[in-house]
């Protein structure tokens, strides 16, 4: 019954039969599941004499007279109606809706609810909802459910189709224990579903969004917690800390840790430690410190005799961070290499040496590199290593499936290493838990000292020119800047089209004697990597790419950043692109370019200007702009109503210790086959992976 496809029910024309695939409702189960948007509370009844103006209210009475007349200059067809209850009557408009008065004759009890606005002859309802009073109210005189809808498909219609198929939701089957719903206070999922949809009143309207968020964080819980389970199966290997050479490695480094690292750190000692494979996920800002910690853990591995290997998004990190890590590691005594497509090279000691590939393989197949830094292609690869303790993924928020079934057999050994991924994308911890359960997390908040600020600001239209010169100063002074266009168009997924058209008008008009570069995503991965390497050295003064391409590399003489449409992004995006300067000793500079003068984008660009942290950046943009927009979730298929769950702290926490009790007592879920087939449902409805 739940199966029965939506084109098999009569009321359901062709018409709206297509509007409905659209919006990927196919079954009465899918109909059943598409949660109304908001609601509109229509089920206080006000007295006609009590009315006031600008008030929204629903009104009950009689029609008097009504009629239809057309106004003589718009040609607008405005019909109009006196209805009357015990305590007075008033004037209800509607506009080019001709129908209703055929509809609502005369004599006729209704409902109507609408803003109440002042006409030439007094207080009128305009365009008012309306229904006749029966029994069982659908449209007015009760709280309304308002649903996301597309072409040709009204909530009104939605209303109508669902209302009567409600009876079918007892078949819908409750695949939570009798248990856990008693200890969570939960009302069953039938009953839920049909108060979401028509709320008997605001209490019952409470309980229902209260299990169906439930529900939802239950499952987003229980499928990671699952997950997490299956990968502590594995075996790793124990790593057991080094402390005389952890300090003497602290030691070396030519600052103070700060102490977000230094706790940081810490969980990541514990991590190796034990003898079940760890998977965390340590987030920071941009140029929090990560890879200092992430070179610590790899020392760790080393001492064992073990090895480790860290993956980049791009080849030129790869690069730079095999610069940077051998250098770190340079007194003790380990030989890093780097693998990618076009480099296999190794250094040890400071001495850098060039190997065949097969060397590179036959070397690490030995355990002859404890240290290999390569890009994230690297696993795609036949590599093989002899006791890979250690894998680290930079700019790479979660691990799939697939990823983790390699790493299982990476290791002529048979173990599976440990797991540790680094992002710079400030997600707030309550959110991480909910999307990245599986995962432990570890913040860096804080920045090292004495880091320069950057000056960020948001460029009116007629600041426009002034700021050109500006960044062509910079430029003579031998500075070089970077330009990030946003996509406009949907069908300009690669960017190509903003970008070659900011390139064009930034190489012929503003800028027409300076070197420009253009990155976008339609470049061959040869391509991409020649341009960032050309202005890495130098060899480019201006970088104009989409934001598709992450900017990632480190080029220190970079001063400017400057952004197209910025409005178009999320704060904490734009903080990362921000993040790409400043990187040097001279002062640096960020524009915000903005095609839109509102009051609230300015408002919402000025937060960049004084926010300390990515994180407080990602908690105005999460108040803002929900965490749908903010994180890209709607794409990754996660529906509304249930975004706004992943922020509910409290309810994640109950839904998550729920889950693990579960799991402790049954991992299989053997005596809960409704759930399991749930789970498995949600799995592939959500692509977190
Ligand atoms: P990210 O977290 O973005 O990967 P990096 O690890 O590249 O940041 O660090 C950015 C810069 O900060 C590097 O040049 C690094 O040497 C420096 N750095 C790291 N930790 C500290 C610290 N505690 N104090 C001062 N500078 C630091
Ligand atoms: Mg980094």
């Amino acid at each position: 019954m739940l199966d029965t496809l939506l084109t098999q029910i009569r009321k359901i024309d062709k018409k709206h039969q297509k509007a409905l695939k659209k919006l990927g409702l196919f079954t009465l189960k899918d109909l059943f599941f598409h949660f109304p948007l908001r609601y509109d509370d229509f089920s206080t009844i006000s007295k006609i004499s009590n009315l006031k103006r600008e008030q929204t209210a629903t009104v009950r009475g009689i029609i008097q007279v009504i009629e239809n007349k057309r106004t003589p200059r718009k040609r607008m067809i405005i019909t109009q109606a006196l209805i009357k209850d015990k305590t007075g009557s008033i004037l209800a408009i509607w506009f080019n809706q001709p129908f209703i008065a055929r509809f609502l004759r005369p004599k006729t009890e209704v409902l109507l609810a609408g803003k109440v606005g002042l006409g030439i002859s007094g207080l009128q309802l305009e365009n008012p909802a309306y229904e006749k009073v029966k029994k069982d109210q659908v449209h007015v005189g009760r709280i309304v459910p308002v649903y996301s809808v597309t072409e040709n498909l009204t909530s009104k219609w939605l209303r109508f189709i669902i209302k009567p198929l409600l009876k079918y939701t007892n078949q819908i089957k409750d695949f939570l224990s009798a248990e856990i719903k008693q200890n969570q206070n939960l009302i069953s999922l039938p009953w839920a579903i049909r108060e979401i949809h028509f709320p008997t009143n605001s209490f019952r309207l409470k309980q229902a969004k209260k299990r169906l968020v439930f529900d939802e964080l239950f499952l987003i819980q229980l499928n990671s917690l699952s997950k997490r389970l299956e990968w502590q199966k594995n075996k790793s290997y124990p790593v057991k800390f080094p402390k005389e050479l952890i300090k003497s490695f602290v030691r070396s480094l030519p600052y103070k840790l700060t102490d977000d690292q230094k706790r940081s750190a810490w969980e990541i000692i514990k991590d190796l430690e034990k003898e079940k494979p760890a998977s965390r996920l340590l987030e920071g800002d941009v140029g929090s410190g990560k890879t200092v910690v992430a070179t610590m853990a790899m020392l760790e591995a080393t001492k064992a005799g073990l090895q480790s290997c860290l993956m980049a998004p791009t080849e030129i990190l790869a690069k730079q961070h095999f610069e940077t890590i051998s250098n770190l590691l340079k007194k003790f005594d380990s030989i890093v290499g780097l693998l990618t497509r076009t480099d296999s090279k190794i250094k040890e000691k400071s001495l850098s040496k060039e190997i065949s590939r097969s060397q590179m393989l036959s070397k690490l197949e030995k355990g002859k590199i404890q240290v290999l830094i390569g890009t994230h292609a690297l696993l795609q690869e036949k590599v093989k290593f002899k006791d890979l303790a250690l894998v680290i993924v930079d700019e790479q928020h979660r691990f799939g499936v697939k990823q983790r079934a390699r790493l299982r057999k990476i290791n002529k050994s048979g173990l599976t290493p440990h797991l540790l991924s680094m992002t710079a994308t400030p997600i707030p911890r309550t959110l991480a838990l909910s999307i990245y359960g599986d995962l432990d997390l570890s913040i860096i908040s804080e920045m090292p000292k004495g880091r320069q600020k950057i000056e960020t600001q948001v460029v009116s239209l007629e600041d426009r020119e002034k700021t050109y010169d500006f960044i062509s100063d910079q430029i003579k002074k031998g500075h070089q800047v970077y330009v990030v266009c946003p996509l406009i168009e949907e069908s300009d997924k690669l960017g190509v089209k903003s970008a070659t058209e900011e390139y064009k008008k930034l190489s012929k008009k503003i800028f027409p004697h300076y070197k420009i570069g253009l990155l976008h995503g339609k470049l061959k991965k040869e391509e991409k990597e020649k341009v960032m390497s050309d202005f890495a050295q130098g060899k480019i003064d201006i970088l104009v790419s989409t934001p598709v391409i992450e900017v990632g590399i480190d080029v220190p003489n970079v001063t400017v950043m400057m952004i197209e449409g910025a409005e178009r992004f999320g704060l904490a995006q734009l903080y990362q692109f921000r993040g790409r300067v400043g990187r040097g000793k001279a002062k640096s500079y960020c524009f915000l370019f903005s095609d839109s003068e509102t009051e609230k984008v300015r408002k919402r660009l000025s937060s960049l200007v004084q926010a300390k942290s990515g994180f407080e950046l990602a908690e105005i943009d999460l108040k803002m702009r929900g965490p749908g927009e903010v994180f890209g979730l709607r794409q990754w298929g996660i529906p509304d109503l249930k975004m706004a769950s992943l922020m509910d702290a409290i309810t994640l926490k109950k839904a998550r210790d729920e889950a693990k009790k579960l799991l402790e007592k049954e991992p299989q879920l053997k005596n809960f086959p409704q759930l399991r087939e749930k789970l498995k449902e949600f799995g592939e409805m959500v692509h977190l992976e």
